[in-house]
């Protein structure tokens, strides 16, 4: 009986190509699902010790985005994806306002209440008529005396849709920081600050939706992606994940189809490892497909169940169908280096999702140990038994009255600091990869494909060997 050889990130290598690229001119820059794109091919896995509102935030600022779990309540989830989508404002469109009849000391308390340093003020049909600022309000001793008296009248608006340039420029000519905009009636529409501006200047590289706020994703599953979507939709989540260990069955299928008809909203659905599986779910109308059963640092489904597929040959083969139809592929587990993401995208990729190596950073939600004098955090997967106590068991169909059997264990992973400066080793790794490779952006990096297949002596070799390591380095471990 001969039986089909499946191979992983270790059993491979991307051959060097001649390049005309340096690893700083390379673009990396990729396509997610219909209508979201990334500056950083990286996703943060939907998982309880890995991405909530903090997380999303550090790694859309970056570039890249996150998968908000399900394991909170519908509420507080749509609560997180609304924090996320707040962060970076380009353009406020619900100020707080306050009306020119109110007085001082209304205006005081609304200012203490809301932590709004100024507002714009209004006629009764929502007219703008002024601006009054703390500044305005600093010296004035009469808190019975009407806003109208108080604030700047006729402040410096802008009329229609501004753009940022336009805005800066207004913010540098007239001194001022917060700039009401209206329609050609004059109504109030929104609200620049300079503070929003500058944040937006720290962060040249994040991802950002048309309306300049960070991008975010949310799990859901096809037990309650009725209850969730209104709600995600409601806080304008960017995209939802159809989130479960065997995403071809009839129940994801039926999800993917039921969400495109009722809802306008991209759709990722995972997790397969087989073209056919891949087809099924673009063919049910799935925007992106995740791909990958039984490649997570955490899991156990492959030694549970006896089921999977080593990860650099499922992405091979989802990728090669996936092309067929223009649908982007996320290779999901596995990554063990930044090495291990060239070789992802090289095989097909057009992102890779990471839950072990991001579960350590500082804005990751699980709880820091320290343990032999080291800062460790907790990682655990959604199939772990203290996973499914919380409320994860559907993700593996396992009911809340069963027994559970685990796919996942809980452990621990090294503290690694700020995710931004682990991130950066990630893109640096992906792209001197595409440098020795000669490939300019991820589509030649994707048409690439040529890898050599390596023996354990030659894995052996890639690692370092034969010599004690006594200054560690932030992207590599020896394993
Ligand atoms: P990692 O980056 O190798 O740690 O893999 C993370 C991925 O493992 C997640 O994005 C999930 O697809 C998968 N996963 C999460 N929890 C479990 C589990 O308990 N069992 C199997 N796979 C899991």
């Amino acid at each position: 009986m001969m039986f089909r050889e499946a191979l992983s990130y270790d059993d491979v290598l991307l051959l060097p190509g001649y390049s005309e690229i340096l690893p700083r001119d390379c673009d990396v820059k990729t396509k997610l699902c219909a209508g979201v794109s990334l500056n950083v091919p990286f996703v943060s896995a939907a998982m309880d010790t890995v991405t909530e509102d903090k997380l999303a935030i550090a790694i859309a600022l970056e570039g890249g985005v996150g998968v908000i779990h399900r394991s909170l309540s519908p509420e507080e989830q749509a609560r997180q994806v609304a924090v996320v989508k707040r962060y970076l404002n380009w353009i406020i469109e619900t100020p707080v306002t306050v009306s020119k009849d109110a007085l001082i000391r209304d205006v005081k308390a609304l200012m203490l209440k809301t932590s709004v340093s100024g507002m714009p003020v209004l006629d009764k049909s929502g007219r703008l008529v002024g601006i009054i600022t703390t500044r305005d309000i600093r010296f004035c001793a009469d808190d019975d005396l009407p806003v109208a008296d108080v604030m700047t009248k006729d402040p410096v608006a802008e009329r229609g849709t501004p753009s940022p340039s336009s805005a800066r420029q207004k913010f540098d000519e007239r001194r001022i920081e917060k700039l009401p905009v209206v329609d050609t009636e004059n109504r109030l529409i929104g609200l620049i600050t300079v503070k929003d501006m500058e944040k937006h200047d720290l962060y040249p590289n994040a991802s950002m939706d048309s309306s300049g706020k960070l991008i975010t994703g949310a799990a859901i599953s096809p037990q309650d992606y009725e209850v969730r979507l209104p709600l995600l939709v409601g806080v304008k989540a960017d995209f939802v994940l159809l989130d479960t260990a065997h995403g071809d069955t009839q129940n994801v299928v039926d999800a993917v189809r039921a969400i495109k008809k009722k809802f306008d909203m991209p759709v990722i659905a995972g997790n397969v490892a087989t073209k056919e599986g891949v087809r099924r779910l673009i063919d049910a109308g799935a925007d992106a497909v995740k791909v990958g059963i039984g490649p997570g640092s955490i899991c156990t489904t492959r030694v549970v169940a006896g089921v999977g597929v080593p990860q650099f040959t499922a992405v091979w083969d989802c990728a090669e169908e996936a092309a067929n139809a223009n649908i982007p592929i996320i290779a999901d587990g596995g990554i063990k280096f930044s090495g291990d993401v060239t070789k992802s995208i090289g095989a097909g990729a057009d992102a890779v999702m990471i839950g072990g190596l991001f579960a350590g950073v500082k804005e990751s939600p699980g709880r820091e140990i320290i343990f032999d004098g080291r800062i460790y955090k907790e990682y655990r997967g959604m199939g772990s038994l203290g996973a499914i106590k919380d409320g994860s068991g559907d993700r593996y169909q396992i009911s809340k009255d069963e027994e559970p059997s685990p796919e996942g264990i809980e452990g621990r992973v090294p503290f690694k600091g700020e995710l931004r400066f682990f991130l950066h080793q990630l893109v640096s790794g992906l792209r001197k990869g595409m440098g020795y490779c000669g490939c300019k952006d991820i589509a030649e990096l994707k048409a690439y494909r040529k890898f050599v297949r390596i023996t354990a002596a030659g894995l052996r070799e890639s690692h370092t060997h034969d010599v004690q390591i006594t200054q560690e380095s932030p992207n590599y471990t020896h394993i």
